[in-house]
This record gives structure tokens, C-alpha cells and sequence, in this order.
């Protein structure tokens, strides 16, 4: 193969549709895709699962078998009915906080299941999901994210827990986290956290794996995306130990 031929290979594999990352649990396999923005798809045990899926239902290879939808928040880049919608099926299940359910139409609500912060459901479709606090600091009642309305989530498959942050700073439940072996921690401001934040909140819960996802900002009114690498130098310089993943998320 010369080079220029390996070189368009090379190149239309970056640019092809996001790839599942795979890990190994106890009971199968657990891949993870990220979508876009806060969207992600997880596959495990034969359930198809998605954290706040927005946007074309293109976007999602499983569209028409989603067993299990978990949505953080009632912002657009974390809820949108009209993509719900189009993806359930007479077996969908999903599990919100009250605020959101308070946003979803009547057919949605009655396949949706309310957590709140703090509270967990031990077994859900063979997993076991927990409502992690989620709101920006210092708090006030006018802050973009207020304490109690979202959720972040923990999620259990078999041997392996799952954190995602959704839209927060650097809050005191995030860093009492225990046994995360995979996080995924939102990094935009003036939304959630700068990349220094993250890094200190990460690195007081030491995950064994970090994902930077919702980086995509806003700065002088223009969207701005946050510094991921910049996140792994910093984070690493702290504990060389936690392996950060970087992946495209605004493909
Ligand atoms: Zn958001």
C-alpha cells in the first residue's frame, strides 16, 4: 500500500462515525459511544441504553431498541421530546428527576420513572442506578443549574460503575464518589466547570478512567470548545495514574 492510500485510510477512519469504546464486565462486554455534546449510547447484556439523547435519531444505531433512556436536565442539549419520541418503543423505560418529567408529554411521563438526588434503584433492567447531585457553585437560585433539579447518574453493570457528571462544578457529591471506574465529566463554562475544576473534582474521586464530554462553550458569545488536552496535562500532572480518553464528540 503506498502512503498516500494508507494516508486516506487513516483519515477516513478519524473522520467515520464514532466507534464504541468496549469494557469488560462481568456479564459481557459494556460499550460506550459518544454521540454528541452530553448524548451518549451504551450497549450491555443485550439493553440498549441513552443518556440524554437530543438531535436526528440518525445519530442512533439502536434507534429503534432502546430498552433504557436516563436524562439529566431540562436544557436542550440534554432534553428534547421530540427526539425521545421518535426513538421509544412499547418496551422503552426511562428514568428522570421530577423537574424533567414535568417538561415530558403525557405518553412520555407514563413510561418514566422519578429519581431524585440522592436516591437509587437497585435494579433496573439488571442494573442498578444511582441520582448524583448535579448544579453549579457558588449556589444560587439564579444559577444556570440549581441543586435538586438535575441529575448526574452512577451506573452499575455487574463489576463496573459509570459516572456522569451532567451540568456541574466541582460539588462536594461529585468528590465523595467511590469505586468509579469510568467518568464522564462536563467541562464548558459559563455552564459547569473550567477544565481546572474538573481536574480537581476528578482527581478527589480518582476514577480509573476519565472522559471529558459536554466541553462545547460559550465566550463572548461565541461557542468556544474547553481544552481537553490541556485537561489531561493537568489532571495527570496530579496522578499519572487515571487515564484520560480525549474523543471527538462534535463530529
Ligand atoms: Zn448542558
Amino acid at each position: 500500500m503506498n502512503t498516500i492510500t494508507k494516508l486516506v485510510m487513516v483519515s477516513f477512519l478519524f473522520l467515520s462515525l464514532s466507534h464504541a469504546d468496549s469494557f469488560k464486565t462481568m456479564k459481557g462486554n459494556l460499550e460506550i459511544t459518544p454521540i454528541n455534546h452530553a448524548s451518549t449510547s451504551l450497549s450491555w447484556n443485550k439493553l440498549n441504553i441513552l443518556l440524554d439523547p437530543v438531535g436526528s435519531i440518525n445519530r442512533y444505531k439502536n434507534a429503534k431498541s432502546i430498552d433504557l433512556i436516563l436524562l439529566t436536565d431540562i436544557h436542550g442539549d440534554h432534553l428534547s421530546p421530540k427526539t425521545i419520541n421518535s426513538l421509544v418503543s412499547s418496551k422503552t423505560k426511562i428514568i428522570a428527576p421530577q423537574a424533567v418529567i414535568d417538561k415530558l408529554p403525557k405518553n412520555l411521563q407514563k413510561i418514566t420513572t422519578r429519581l431524585d438526588n440522592g436516591k437509587s434503584i437497585n435494579s433496573i433492567m439488571g442494573l442498578k442506578v444511582e441520582a448524583i447531585a448535579m448544579y453549579n457553585l457558588p449556589e444560587s437560585e439564579h444559577a444556570k443549574h440549581t441543586k435538586g433539579r438535575g441529575n448526574g447518574y452512577v451506573l452499575t453493570f455487574a463489576d463496573k460503575r459509570v459516572y456522569f457528571s451532567g451540568d456541574t462544578a466541582d460539588v462536594p457529591e461529585m468528590r465523595a464518589l467511590k469505586n468509579i471506574d469510568i467518568a464522564f465529566i462536563a467541562m464548558n463554562l459559563p455552564y459547569t466547570m473550567s477544565i481546572y475544576d474538573a481536574a480537581n473534582g476528578v482527581n478527589a474521586f480518582k476514577p480509573n478512567i476519565v472522559y471529558p464530554y459536554h466541553y462545547r462553550g460559550k465566550k463572548d458569545g461565541k461557542k468556544v470548545f474547553s481544552d481537553i488536552k490541556e485537561f489531561k496535562n493537568i489532571l495527570n500532572k496530579m496522578d499519572k495514574n487515571i487515564q484520560v480518553e480525549l474523543r471527538d464528540w462534535y463530529k
